[in-house]
């Protein structure tokens, strides 16, 4: 089997490590990104040079009329898509909800949750033979993250609830469609938050006293793909070093 990902948010973080696994596993990996392609590039070039097969393709995941674009370049180059990794997410400056504006609640969304169900919906739409999808999710689903990010905790609880819905509609199409929910893990999005320290100082908190690497997180995505996984639908792993 020809066995085709696309990883949305593939250039950077936990997706980067999700798409250099998923080469060196025989995937055709198509690398999504936003915009800085220069990223995007050294990575495919790094997967190329190792033997993988993968390519770059920009597209915001939150625009209805790009994601079509996304597939259809997929599947040009690597052939029909199998698989799916909706890992393309963001959050905004720290903030309590009383001080969010509206704009902002919303862009959460629009990347993270719109972003998942515009992918999920045309995966839907595609995988004709069954297929895998892994959506990631985020511990904030559960803990609602208070005074920092309510608004993309939400975004990952809607996430967790497409997912379980979706893995249901899809079951007896033979497309499994599960969830990863990493915790804090060591990339460059909590710069965004406006803390590039952010993991390092809730470190003690977190039971295994440390935090996780993008390869940890992507070593569940890649196990919930494959067929070691053909019995799981509608399921989610934490990688949150017991938090
Ligand atoms: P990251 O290092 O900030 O990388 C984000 C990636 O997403 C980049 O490739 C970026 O592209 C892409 N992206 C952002 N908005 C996009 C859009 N609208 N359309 C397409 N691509 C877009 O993030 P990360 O920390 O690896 O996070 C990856 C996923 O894990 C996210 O869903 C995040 O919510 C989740 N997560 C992360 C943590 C953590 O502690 N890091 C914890 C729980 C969950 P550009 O390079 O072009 O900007």
């Amino acid at each position: 089997m020809n066995k085709v990902v696309i990883v949305t948010g593939g250039s950077r973080g936990i997706g980067a490590a999700t798409s250099r696994l998923l080469a060196e596993q025989g995937y055709g990996v198509c690398v999504n990104y936003r915009s800085r392609s220069a990223e995007a590039e050294a990575l495919v070039a790094d997967i190329t040079a190792r033997g993988g097969r993968a390519f770059a393709h920009a597209a915001d995941v939150s625009q209805e009329g790009e994601v079509p674009g996304l597939f259809n370049a997929a599947e040009q180059v690597l052939g029909p898509v199998t698989h799916l990794v909706n890992n393309a997410g963001m959050l905004a400056p720290q903030a309590r909800l009383a001080e969010m504006e509206l704009a902002r609640f919303a862009r959460v969304l629009n990347v993270n949750v719109i972003g998942c169900f515009l992918c999920c919906r045309e995966a839907a739409r595609r995988m004709e033979g069954g297929g895998a999808i892994v959506n990631v999710s985020s511990v904030a689903a559960r803990t609602g993250s208070p005074n920092e990010y309510v608004d993309y905790a939400a975004a990952k609880g809607a996430i967790d609830t497409l997912t379980r819905g979706l893995s249901l509609e899809l079951a007896a199409a033979g497309i499994r469609v599960n969830g990863v929910r990493p915790g804090f893990i060591h990339t460059e999005m909590h710069a965004d938050g406006g803390e590039p320290g952010r993991v390092a100082r809730l470190s003690p908190q977190i039971p295994l006293q440390r935090g996780g690497r993008p390869e940890e997180v992507a070593a569940a995505i890649a196990w919930l793909l494959s067929d070691a996984a053909s019995y799981v639908t509608g399921s989610f792993i934490d990688i949150a070093g017991g938090r």
